[in-house]
């Protein structure tokens, strides 16, 4: 959705290294590979791996469905487009309801759920904030806001300042700004996993800006591998990894998106509450669950939450969640019970 979700899209990154000698055969006979589609989308890329013939991908037209269909979900949801339906409803200054696509709809009402399961920590309408610690749409400041602009702008955000009836979406202020920059990605992931399978590909993977969902088996045979990336800057090594099964893979993680000052760090999250952006230890979350979209907002959420409050959240509502906290001795890892089956 944004141009600093293309920094994100390596807090994951796929791991094919395990590749074994004796599959090799078996994809000569069958000439099935992992055929690779990729492109750009939501201000960052995507890649689809498919375990087909590259023939039987072609003669589907896989590619420009994919496209297709990504540039109409932009459309409808992004912030950056000016005249997509998200922007339309944002400019309009009227408080009266107007009715959303289904896909609007869709996306917004999973957001409002998970944020009322948070108690506000998941905030759709953060968006002026965002744009004041400089890491939305508008321009980078790089600087620290007054109290005043902060208790400003904070007056102008709030779950409660947002209503969604059937398809009908109101705001209560005319200022309201939706910003679906947290669960957008993941919708996008989920329609192009269905959009394959509607095609006849029951093995294969599909990644928006890290975000990502898996299905079957890789052309070996072997089941997908994810690789969690060790949080530090600057650096590319493997962390944990992950066997996901047939799941989506959400990362949150504030190490690639903040600036700093005076040695203070900011992440591109705010938590609604202080209307700041967080501060704390957690480096980041990784959730699993059968929706990306669900798991694209539950890891932001959790962030917001931080490490203590996080853990807790995930393990009293069944979430599987691995949690990379930086502490004095180095980084450890913490994850809910539900995660260990995934552990590699
Ligand atoms: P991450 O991969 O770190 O979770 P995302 O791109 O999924 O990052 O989400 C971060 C973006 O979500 C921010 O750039 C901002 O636009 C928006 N955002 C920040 N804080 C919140 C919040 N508390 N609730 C909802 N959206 C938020
Ligand atoms: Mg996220």
């Amino acid at each position: 959705m944004n141009k600093q979700l293309t920094q994100l899209l390596a807090i994951i990154m796929l791991s094919s290294l395990l590749l074994t000698a004796c599959s090799k055969q078996a994809e000569d006979e069958t000439k099935v590979t992992e055929v690779l589609l990729q492109g750009k989308t939501m201000g960052t890329t995507y890649h689809v791996k498919v375990v087909a013939t590259e023939k039987a991908v072609k003669e589907k037209q896989l590619q420009a469905q994919i496209d297709d269909l990504l540039k109409n979900i932009n459309q409808q949801m992004s912030t950056y487009i000016p005249d997509s339906e998200l922007s339309r409803f944002n400019a309009q200054q009227s408080t009266e309801p107007v009715e959303i696509s289904d896909e609007l709809r869709e996306v917004i009402a999973e957001s409002l759920r998970i944020g009322e399961l948070s108690g506000g920590k998941l905030d759709i309408t953060v968006g002026p904030l965002v744009n004041l610690w400089g890491f939305g749409p508008e321009y980078r400041p790089e600087k620290v806001p007054s109290d005043k602009q902060l208790i400003e702008t904070k007056a102008r955000t709030g779950l409660d300042k947002l209503v969604l009836e059937g398809n009908l979406l109101s705001k209560k202020i005319p200022e309201l700004y939706v910003d679906l920059s947290t669960t957008a990605k993941g919708y996008g992931v989920d329609k192009v996993a269905e959009l394959v399978e509607k095609n006849g590909f029951n093995n294969y993977l599909v990644e928006i800006g890290g975000e990502m969902r898996l299905k079957g088996f890789k052309h070996t045979g072997e089941l997908w591998h994810v690789a969690i990336e060790k949080p530090v800057n600057g650096e590319r090594a493997i962390y944990q990894i992950i066997v996901p099964k047939d799941n989506a893979v959400a990362t949150s993680g504030d190490y690639r998106n903040y600036f700093e000052e005076n040695g203070q760090r900011f992440s591109h999250i705010i938590d609604p509450d202080t209307g700041k952006p967080i501060n704390h230890k957690l480096v980041s979350v990784t959730v699993i669950h059968p929706s990306s979209m669900t798991a694209d907002g539950l890891s932001t959420t959790l962030m917001v939450m931080g490490p203590e409050k996080g853990l807790a959240f995930a393990q009293a509502h069944n979430i599987a969640a691995l949690f990379i906290v930086k502490t004095e001795h180095g980084f450890v890892q913490e994850n809910t019970v539900k995660f260990v089956q995934y552990l590699k």
